[in-house]
C-alpha cells in the first residue's frame, strides 16, 4: 500500500502579524508549513502602534534586531487628552488634573519577559513585510499574490484550494491555521461569526507630513508617544500615531450613527470632527497629506469557537475589539505564541481533534474578554479610566492592562473594582459622575464567547 504524505504539516491562511509570526514560530522548530498571503507586500495596513506585550514574541523569534535596525519610532507610553472647555466632564473632581489629559510610561511597571521600556510604533507596509520575510528565512514556506478560495475539511486531512493565474490547484495538510484578519475566512466558511451588539465603530485615516507633534507635548518625552485625543462627539476619539520623525498617522474613531456614508460625506466628516479640538484642526491644517484617506467599517465581533477538529483561528480572523488601546497586533502576535505550543503538541501525538488546542482557546478568550470589559467601561465610563490612572493604588494594575498583560488573570482585581464602580454609578443618579455616563450599555460585560 502507497502512504501518500500531505504537502505541508500547516496550512496557513494570511500573511499578516498573526500569520507570519505562527510561520516563524512552527518554522523555527522544523515544522513544514505555508503561509498564503493573497496581497504582494508591502501593502498599507491600519494598526501601526503596538503594546509592550509584543517584545515577547519578537524576542521569541530573534526578530529583535531587525526591529531595532528598522528604526521605528520607540513608544515609550501613552497619552489621553480632552479640551476641558468642551468635553462634558467634571473638572474638580479629585484626582483629576484640570486640563483632563493623563499619560502613562511604560518603565513605570516591570514586565516578566519584556526587557525594553519601549515598543514600537510600525509602518505596517514594512513591518508584516519584514516578519513574512523572516518566517520565510526560518523556513517557512510563502505564496504571496495567492487567495485561498476553500478548505475541503473531509475525512481525511484538509485540503486547501487556491487559484494561481487560470490554474486551480490545491495542497494538502495536516491542519489549517486561519489568520486572515478582518476577512474571517473560516469564520465566514463555517458560519462561526457573530457581530458585536455594542461596539459598531468606523475610522476614517490618513498620514500627515509636517504636523507638529510638540504642539500636544507637554514634555519632551512625551513627543513619540501614541494620543488619543478625545472629542466632544459621544464615543468619538483620534489616534495620533507617529510613523517616521515627520510623518504622523491619524485617524478618527465614531460610532457607525454617526458615520457618514459617501466617501465625500465622510472626508468631509474628518475635518468637522477634527474641527471640534480647534488645536488639532490648526496644527493638522499646516501639514501635508501624503495618503488617499481610508475608511475602516462595522469591525468588532467574535467568533462561536477559535478552533476546531483540524483547525485554529488566530488574530482578527478569530476576534476584533475596539482598537482604542491599541491592542491588535498584540494579541495577533500573541495568539501564535500560544497557538503554535497547541500545535506542536498535535503534530507530536498526531491528534489533531480540537480539544487539543483547548489550552490556546481558553487562554485567548480570557485575554480578550479582559480587554473588551476594559474597553467597555473605558466607553461606559471616560472619567474612570482618567481618575484609576491617576490614583497611586491603582495605577500598575491599570498600566499591565495597557502593556498587554491580560491572559494570567480570569478576573483581574482593577478591572473588578471599576465594574463595581460602573454598575454604582449607574444605580445611583446623584451620584456626580451619573450623567457622565457614556451611551454605550453595560450590558457589554454580559459573558463573552
Ligand atoms: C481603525 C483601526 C485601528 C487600529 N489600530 C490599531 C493599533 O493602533 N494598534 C494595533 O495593534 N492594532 C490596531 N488595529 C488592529 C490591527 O489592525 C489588527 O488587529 C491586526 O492587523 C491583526 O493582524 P492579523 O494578522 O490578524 O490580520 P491582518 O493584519 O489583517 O492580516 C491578514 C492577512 O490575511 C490576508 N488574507 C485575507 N484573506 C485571505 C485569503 N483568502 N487568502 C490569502 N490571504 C488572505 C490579508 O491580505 C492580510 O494581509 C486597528 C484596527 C482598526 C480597524
Amino acid at each position: 500500500m502507497v502512504i501518500t504524505k500531505p504537502d505541508f504539516d500547516v496550512a496557513i491562511i494570511g500573511g499578516g502579524p498573526a500569520g507570519a509570526s505562527m510561520g516563524a514560530y512552527l518554522a523555527k522548530v522544523g515544522v513544514s508549513c505555508v503561509v498564503f498571503e493573497r496581497e504582494l507586500f508591502p501593502r498599507p495596513h491600519v494598526g501601526e502602534s503596538l503594546v509592550p506585550s509584543s517584545t515577547r514574541v519578537f524576542r521569541d523569534l530573534d526578530f529583535l534586531p531587525q526591529m531595532e535596525a528598522a528604526k521605528f519610532p520607540h513608544k515609550f507610553g501613552a497619552v489621553w487628552t480632552t479640551d476641558d472647555k468642551k468635553t462634558p466632564y467634571v473638572h474638580d473632581l479629585e484626582g483629576l488634573a484640570p486640563d483632563c489629559n493623563v499619560d502613562i510610561r511604560f518603565e513605570e511597571r516591570q514586565q516578566i519577559g519584556v526587557d525594553k521600556t519601549y515598543t514600537y510604533h510600525v509602518d505596517r507596509g514594512k513591518f508584516d513585510l519584514m516578519l513574512l520575510q523572516h518566517a520565510n528565512k526560518l523556513g517557512a514556506a510563502v505564496y504571496d499574490g495567492v487567495k485561498v478560495a476553500s478548505v475541503d475539511f473531509g475525512p481525511k486531512e484538509p485540503i486547501v484550494r487556491f487559484t494561481m493565474g487560470s490554474q486551480e490547484m490545491s495542497v494538502s495538510c495536516k491542519m489549517v491555521v486561519d489568520a486572515s484578519g478582518r476577512n474571517t475566512f473560516l469564520g465566514n466558511q463555517l458560519k462561526l461569526k457573530v457581530q458585536d451588539q455594542v461596539f459598531d465603530q468606523y475610522a476614517i485615516h490618513s498620514w500627515f507630513d509636517g504636523y507638529d507633534r510638540k504642539a500636544f507635548a507637554k514634555r519632551d518625552t512625551n513627543l513619540d508617544y501614541i494620543y488619543i485625543h478625545f472629542l466632544p462627539i459621544s464615543n468619538t476619539w483620534i489616534w495620533q500615531i507617529p510613523i517616521t520623525d515627520t510623518v504622523t498617522s491619524l485617524g478618527v474613531v465614531t460610532q457607525k450613527k454617526n458615520f457618514a456614508r459617501s466617501r465625500a460625506d465622510r472626508e468631509k466628516f474628518f475635518w468637522e470632527s477634527v474641527g471640534t479640538r480647534p488645536m488639532i484642526e490648526e496644527t493638522l491644517r499646516k501639514s501635508n497629506r501624503i495618503r488617499p484617506f481610508k475608511d475602516e467599517g462595522d469591525y468588532s465581533y467574535a467568533m462561536k469557537q477559535l478552533c476546531g477538529d483540524r483547525w485554529v483561528m488566530v488574530g482578527d480572523a478569530g476576534r476584533f475589539v475596539d482598537p482604542i488601546f491599541s491592542t491588535g497586533v498584540s494579541i495577533a502576535l500573541n495568539s501564535s505564541r500560544f497557538a503554535h505550543k497547541d500545535i506542536l503538541g498535535a503534530l507530536e501525538t498526531n491528534d489533531f481533534s480540537r480539544p487539543s488546542f483547548s489550552t490556546f482557546e481558553n487562554t485567548l478568550k480570557l485575554g480578550t474578554k479582559n480587554w473588551y470589559e476594559f474597553i467597555t467601561v473605558y466607553y461606559r465610563l471616560n472619567v474612570l479610566f482618567t481618575y484609576f490612572i491617576n490614583d497611586k493604588r491603582y495605577r500598575l494594575d491599570v498600566l499591565k492592562l495597557l502593556q498587554g498583560d491580560v491572559y494570567d488573570d480570569a478576573a483581574p482585581p482593577v478591572l473588578e473594582k471599576m465594574k463595581k464602580m460602573v454598575a454604582d454609578v449607574e444605580e445611583n443618579e446623584k451620584h456626580p459622575w451619573h450623567k457622565l455616563l457614556g451611551d454605550l450599555t453595560s450590558n457589554a460585560f454580559r459573558p463573552t464567547m
